[in-house]
């Protein structure tokens, strides 16, 4: 645990940041995890003032500046990022502020259907009447990937190989983070968080948004990236699945368990993409960093 200062201004925190760093040449990956995003502006300390200029603005303020929502989700993790660099410069981070971007906002979604009937069984709730002149998308519904520079990137009919993954190996680097989460006005959950586990000869990364809105839906939208260490590319799969409750037929038990409830949805999109290491280098990336491994074993 290291102690950084995270704000700066009128409250200077010290908060603890957990971090950890792995080397494993050509790649080097870390992962930080620290508190929950404020939730009114932390310099000026009052919901209705914010930060002056845009410049030194505090985190709660950068947020509500570039994402123009009526509302962020209940817990925001502005400081859990996941970082996978390659010596030649591309770079992968999971972010929550890019995933947020990617929340339609403002913009008629149409697998927003079923929501929009839950909405109006609830429409003497004047907040989500007040949503209703402005469509949001307060399940926080996104289709992000990641954040993505360096690479190249191709369609391809190349599979994860998931019988090399299910090979016990050591574990040598893991992490797992929450970039957001939202309990619906206790109407369900919305959370989006990654894992990533790095074996001697493979990378593995899972994102996965996962909604659940009690009575009426389910939908997972999952990222995966998997890597075998001296190809010269990665694999990229994103699959988006839902259904209605109604239309699921398994015990609701299964509803509270997104690796479970997964298998039992309805495939609704699938992309398989490869992402292609640049040749060459361009290293900004210190691999004389000592190498860390952790006992940890994911779940
Ligand atoms: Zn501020």
């Amino acid at each position: 645990m290291t102690a950084i200062r995270v704000h700066g201004g009128v409250d200077v925190l010290r908060l603890p940041v957990n971090q950890e760093e792995h080397v494993c040449p050509p790649w080097f990956m870390r992962y930080t995890q620290s508190h929950i995003l404020h939730s009114k502006c932390s310099k000026t300390g009052k919901e209705d003032q914010s930060c002056p200029d845009d410049q030194n603005a505090c985190q709660f303020c950068m947020y509500s500046r570039a994402l123009e929502m009526p509302h962020l989700p209940d817990m925001v993790f502005p400081n859990n990022v996941l970082h996978l660099k390659h010596k030649n410069g591309a770079l992968i981070e999971f972010r929550a502020l890019d995933a947020l971007k990617r929340v339609s906002n403002g913009r008629i979604n149409i697998q927003l259907a079923c929501a929009e009937a839950w909405r109006e069984s609830r429409s003497d709730n004047q907040e989500y009447l007040k949503e209703t002149i402005k469509p949001f998308d307060w399940t926080f519904t996104t289709d992000y990937m990641g954040t993505y520079s360096g690479f190249e990137i191709e369609d391809t009919e190349e599979q994860i190989n998931l019988e090399k993954l299910k090979q016990k190996e050591k574990i040598l680097f893991y992490a797992d983070l929450t970039l957001f989460e939202d309990e619906l006005h206790d109407n369900g959950i919305a959370s989006l968080s990654v894992k990533m586990r790095a074996m001697p000869g493979t990378l593995y990364i899972l994102l996965r948004y996962f909604l659940r809105l009690d009575g009426v839906m389910l939908r997972i939208n999952d990222t995966r990236i998997y890597h075998e260490f001296g190809k010269g590319y990665l694999l990229r799969e994103y699959t988006s699945k839902e259904a209605k409750v109604a239309d699921i037929k398994v015990h609701p038990s299964l509803f509270i368990q997104p690796n479970e409830i997964a298998n039992h949805l309805p495939l609704v999109y699938r992309s398989n993409q490869k992402l292609i290491v640049p040749q060459g280098a361009s290293s900004s990336v210190n691999i004389s960093k000592p190498v860390t491994s952790t006992e940890k074993v994911p779940r």
